[in-house]
């Protein structure tokens, strides 16, 4: 939202911080997390325009999913297999420092369920690549299992798919819940971190060598600014223009369901995603690819288009759930990075200004290592390569 100069003048308190992190998702409190855990003198201060987890972390769908966007075989294509196997290690260490750290003893407590996840085929062009990417994770010595027409059938209740891989690794969460988490770990650990939520950063401005940001509210002064701020990051830095892309993804949630899937399922080459929640609900998003021209952008909205795919996806597909009642609907925006991986570290263009998003998609797999990362870069250690902010110039 733009600040009128009235609104602008004469308000706000003046506040001292070591770091600033604008932007209250996975990426920003897990940034504020390792920081804390760095040096936990540091001052630091959370500002979000809404409050925790309003924006694409409290809406996705819980799918803490190792590797990438894509099939494997095609990571490997791309990056080559020793950045293909840093980059997989990388999610893996993902989970293991969420479960270490933020989910502990108390699985329950996060719905999480570390049970795999499924990628299916329905079409034998997409079984093959499948089962070619899973002789190559193979010899990653990565966990995976290949699964027929009548498996699917059996332990997952779907139907219409010729075949299919189970990533053995991947796991599930209630990603709200999981946010919170870290934010709760944040306030028992640390009484250095200040959030303000309900708090719009309109600008960053250089003053006496440190960054002022300003909200309505308060001006909040510090030598370091991290944007943690997703899809909307063109919205505060014209550096994101061409590297940051705004994408909406949809999902729609049904009434609970005895329990019937072993484990959560992607399809369609990773755009479409089911599964059904420990509780009973299914959920399903994906369809981006029917209206890719609308699915850009900020609007927080559903289409009848993609609503409609969902719910056709569920009756063609998963007979358990035909005559479901929908409950919910909902979107989100994610942030795109231009070549699909995130990017961390401090702008090329200013170095009191860091960066961490780009997640495409998969920041409940990549963003809490990437906020470890972030931390890295700050205390002058090495980022690699193919995450570090530089290599997008
Ligand atoms: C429908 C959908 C399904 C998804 N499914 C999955 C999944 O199953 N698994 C997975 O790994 N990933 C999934 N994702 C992606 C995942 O949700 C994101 O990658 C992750 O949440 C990004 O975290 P973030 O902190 O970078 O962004 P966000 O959570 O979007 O946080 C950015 C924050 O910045 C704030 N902000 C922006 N501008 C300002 C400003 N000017 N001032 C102050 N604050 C500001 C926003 O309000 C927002 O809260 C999905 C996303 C969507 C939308």
């Amino acid at each position: 939202m733009s600040v009128s100069y009235w609104q602008d003048s004469g308000f706000g308190k003046r506040i001292t911080k070591d770091v600033v992190i604008i932007g209250g998702g996975f990426a920003g409190l897990s940034t504020a997390y390792w920081m804390q855990k760095e040096d936990p003198s540091m001052n630091i201060a959370v500002v979000e325009k809404y409050e925790i987890g309003d924006g694409a972390s409290g809406r996705n769908a819980g799918f803490i999913t190792c590797g990438s966007v894509e099939h494997f075989n095609r990571l490997v294509e791309k990056h080559g297999r020793e950045e293909a196997s840093v980059i997989w290690k990388f999610s893996e260490d993902n989970l293991k420092y969420l479960k270490e750290d933020i989910i502990e003893d108390r699985p329950n407590d996060f719905l999480f369920e570390h049970n795999g996840s499924f990628s299916l085929a329905s079409t034998e062009t997409e079984f093959k690549e499948l089962q070619e990417s899973a002789e190559l994770m193979s010899t990653f010595n990565i966990n995976v299992e290949k699964v027929d027409e009548k498996d699917i059938k059996e332990r997952l209740g779907a139907e219409k798919f010729v075949g299919g891989i189970k990533y053995i690794g991947d796991a599930t969460v209630h990603p709200h819940k999981l946010l919170h988490g870290i934010k709760e770990k944040i306030e028992k650990t640390s009484d250095s971190v200040e959030f303000f939520e309900n708090h719009e950063v309109s600008k960053i401005e250089t003053e006496n060598g440190n960054k002022v940001v300003y909200t309505k509210k308060n001006r909040i002064e510090a030598p370091v600014v991290v944007y943690a701020t997703n899809g909307y990051s063109p919205l505060v830095n014209s550096y994101f223009e061409d590297k940051i892309f705004p994408t909406r993804g949809q999902i729609l949630v049904t009434e609970k369901v005895p329990r019937f899937m072993e484990a959560a399922c992607y399809a369609n080459f990773v755009l479409d995603y089911f599964r059904q929640l420990p509780t009973g609900e299914m959920l399903i998003g994906g369809f981006r690819q029917l209206q890719k021209d609308v699915e850009t952008g900020y609007s927080d909205q559903t289409t009848a288009t993609i609503q409609s795919a969902l719910e056709d996806f569920l009756k063609v597909h998963i007979p358990a759930v035909r005559e479901a009642k929908i409950t919910h609907r909902w979107s989100g925006i994610m942030g795109f990075s231009v070549d699909g991986q995130p990017m961390v570290g401090a702008l090329p263009t200013d170095p009191q200004l860091y960066f961490v998003g780009g997640f495409t998609a998969h920041g409940v797999g990549l963003a809490f290592n990437s906020g470890k990362t972030l931390v890295d870069a700050m205390f002058g250690r090495a980022v690699p390569s193919w995450i570090s902010a530089k290599r997008l110039g």
